[in-house]
């Protein structure tokens, strides 16, 4: 039962919190119910979920439809440019930004359609081959500068996906390293408020580590069934 998951996934984030010396109310959960029909989406509505994050273009596109403007939406997945405008049609927030050019796509079709459109750059905190995101310090810095000449975005801060490995140490120290770009980019001139980082198995982690968003999917929604396409469960 979601309803069951959800309260596990929540009292995990309240104990993490305490231990951590933070207030819940610092940390956004973003249930992602990627690869999960309408009936799941409703399920943890229900239960006051409002934030929910997909990642791929066509997916959010369907599901926006069918919600209407009761959810917020992320988009969390890697973003090809033709598909610009489904996601900025239906996001309020994009998480996955991972160059000057999806970032001056994003801003030319949000000027379009007379939005301020929040984003957070991704960025590549581990050494892992299949991992996207922004690689090294001084790019981020240049494309997190130039963000500020577009008018039609707002950068909000910055997201990662920690390795794959049993290795929490080198989780931890990808978040850290996340952080810390914060903290750095900020001292610079930049206000950035949200870190976008902890999924199902490392959240604990992400929240010792100062995320103020997570992304969690199958600790809220179960396995994901990769056999059926999306299509077939709306
Ligand atoms: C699928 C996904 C998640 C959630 O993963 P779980 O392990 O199911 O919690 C988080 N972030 C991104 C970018 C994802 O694609």
């Amino acid at each position: 039962m979601i309803s069951e998951k959800l309260k596990i996934v929540q009292e995990k984030i309240s104990e993490k919190c305490k231990e951590a010396n933070r207030d819940t109310s610092e940390i956004k959960l973003i249930a992602v119910s990627k690869n999960f029909g309408l009936d799941a989406i409703q399920a943890a509505y229900d239960e006051g979920i409002r934030d929910f994050g997909e990642n791929k273009a066509q997916e959010l596109d369907a599901k926006f439809a069918s919600f209407e403007n009761k959810i917020i939406w992320h988009f969390i997945g890697n973003l090809q440019r033709n598909k610009v405008r489904f996601v900025v049609n239906s996001a309020e927030y994009i998480h996955s930004v991972d160059s000057l050019l999806l970032a001056s796509e994003i801003n030319k079709y949000a000027g379009k359609i007379n939005k301020i459109q929040k984003i957070l750059l991704q960025v590549k905190t581990s050494n892992e081959e299949t991992k996207s995101g922004i690689i090294g310090e001084s790019e981020l810095r240049d494309i997190a500068f130039y963000c500020r000449e577009f008018h039609n975005i707002e950068l909000i801060g910055l997201m990662t996906i920690a390795p794959f490995t049993e290795n929490r140490d080198l989780i931890k120290k990808s978040f850290r390293t996340l952080y810390k770009l914060k903290n750095k980019l900020n001292a610079e001139g930049l206000n950035l408020k949200e870190l976008s980082m902890g999924m199902t198995s490392d959240f604990d982690l992400a929240i010792e580590e100062g995320a103020t968003m997570l992304r969690i999917g199958s600790a809220i929604f179960g396995e994901r069934d990769y056999s059926k396409d999306w299509k077939e469960k709306l």
